[in-house]
């Protein structure tokens, strides 16, 4: 599809040229999502009448000749789990229909003291968890490239607003691939960053050791410019990472790549994406880069420990949608367990469901053992073989996912076991808390696009970024 404009860069060019304004950008979003949203289903709120009103005080600011924020002229979509003060936040969610933030998360705060317009909040898979958006509680998101297909999950409606051109980027969250995959199934850049890069507060949380806020972008300097200004320790996330983001390019002199045979060797991996990235890991080679294959003996576990960990985690933090403290109260109840009960049949989805018995299961007395702290001790090897490779090598490279985009109610992906398996690449920088981009590299003969996925050290999301924003302009 073709875009007005790629990236930050070209519209602030535009806007301090007098070439254009900032009302006008916001127009040209606004009439995108006119024209796609009722048939995409990405945007479950439009802020238009908001956006216009921040457009305007910014040509005015722009005009009195005082200093413009970094974000100046960057309209963004911030998927419907992040808290923005005074608007909707769902999670795509019956429970919390109709629920109002009463603060920001930090990272909008973040965004709104740059400048930067936020255009409105993007369906999802309920709560997140999901790999291809049709979990949301307000109906499945379409792929703009073939809208008889799903765009990935969970945040399929960030990927996909900035597929449609709907707004320049968008904000997702990524517990175990949900920035990446849809990425990859909308041909645009998705950015995981570390696991701790960015504060967590504000953001809903799905399983709280392996959740953090990502971006889709059209370009690798816009989710260097996000990254940079939404990064960095905040005293409501104890987790952040207290060590200063160095916002300068490191450039990767003939860069050491590994990649996984029993990752390019999987029955799983569609034999045409397995053939290009075989050429890609070939002409990096040819260019100069050590590409060398290593031995990744846990593949197999990495799909089943997210799953016992990440639900047991969520079964943890969805307790507090309860019908009695905010959210969807049962109006059929007569006793208080009742009300616990039906509130939570009536308002939340089968997936979320399945995720918080499965979770609560792995964490019950009898299995506890068996289960969660197997899976706490696996993660541990994953994460320090993962680590290590790391430390021997720059980047570690898969395909983003095993196939491209699938129909929507595609008969083999209904079963929950193969829907969790189209996140075997994702999860790995998750468990471990690596950075890992998606980048929009390739078109499948089928007609639908798919992303090459990197993995690099902990918090060296820049040799990401350098060597990605290469590999874009190859
Ligand atoms: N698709 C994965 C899941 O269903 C990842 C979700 C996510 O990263 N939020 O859990």
């Amino acid at each position: 599809m073709e875009k007005k404009y790629q990236s930050l860069n070209q519209i602030q060019d535009a806007l301090r040229s007098g070439q254009t304004n900032c009302k006008e950008v916001v127009s040209h979003y606004l009439e995108q999502i006119e024209l796609h949203n009722e048939e995409l289903n990405a945007f479950l709120e439009v802020y238009a009448t908001e956006a216009m009103l921040m457009a305007d005080a910014l040509d005015q600011k722009l005009e009195a000749g005082q200093k413009m924020g970094r974000l100046f002229g960057m309209t963004i979509g911030i998927k419907d789990v992040i808290c923005y003060k005074g608007h909707k936040v769902t999670a795509a969610s019956r429970i919390l229909e109709n629920f109002e933030s009463i603060y920001n998360a930090t990272c909008v705060d973040r965004l709104l003291q740059e400048d930067a317009i936020i255009l409105g909040r993007l369906n999802c898979d309920e709560f997140a968890m999901g790999s291809s958006s049709e979990n949301s509680a307000f109906g499945p998101i379409r792929n703009a490239d073939d809208p008889s297909k799903v765009p990935g999950g969970s945040s399929g409606g960030s990927a996909v607003a900035v597929q449609a051109d709907m707004c320049l980027a968008a904000l997702g969250s990524d517990t175990g691939g949900s920035v990446r995959q849809p990425a990859s199934f909308c041909n645009v850049v998705g950015l995981k960053p570390s696991y701790g890069r960015i504060s967590r507060h504000g953001l809903i949380a799905y399983a709280s050791s392996f959740d953090i806020i990502g971006t889709l972008s059209n370009t690798i300097e816009d989710a260097r410019i996000l990254l940079d200004v939404m990064a960095g320790p905040d005293d409501f996330d104890s987790t952040t990472i207290q060590n200063k983001w160095n916002n300068t390019a490191k450039q990767v002199e003939a860069p050491k790549i590994a990649y996984f045979p029993a990752v390019m060797n999987h029955q799983g991996l569609d034999p045409e994406i397995k053939e290009k990235v075989e050429e890609f890991l070939g002409r990096q080679e040819s260019k100069g880069a050590i590409v060398e294959p290593v031995d990744f003996p846990y593949l197999d576990y990495l799909v089943p420990t997210y799953y016992i960990l990440t639900t047991a985690e969520a079964s943890s933090n969805l307790a507090r949608y309860d019908g009695a403290h905010y959210g969807h109260r049962s109006s059929q109840a007569s006793s208080i367990e009742e009300m616990y009960r039906l509130s939570r049949t009536e308002a939340i989805g089968e997936e979320v469901r399945r995720r918080i018995m499965l979770g609560t299961f792995v964490l019950s007395a009898g299995h506890y053992d068996a289960y969660f702290t197997k899976a706490q001790k696996v993660r541990r090897l994953i994460a320090d073989k993962t680590l290590e490779i790391l430390s021997q090598y720059d980047f570690i490279v898969t395909p983003t996912t095993p196939t491209t985009a699938f129909p929507i109610d595609a008969g083999e992906y209904r079963d929950p076991i193969s829907m969790y398996l189209a996140d075997i690449y994702t999860v790995q920088a998750n468990l471990a808390g690596v950075p890992a981009i998606s980048l929009p590299l390739f078109q499948h003969s089928n007609g639908m696009p798919f992303g090459i996925q990197l993995l690099s050290g902990k918090f060296d999301e820049q040799k990401l970024l350098t060597y990605g924003q290469e590999l874009m302009l190859d």
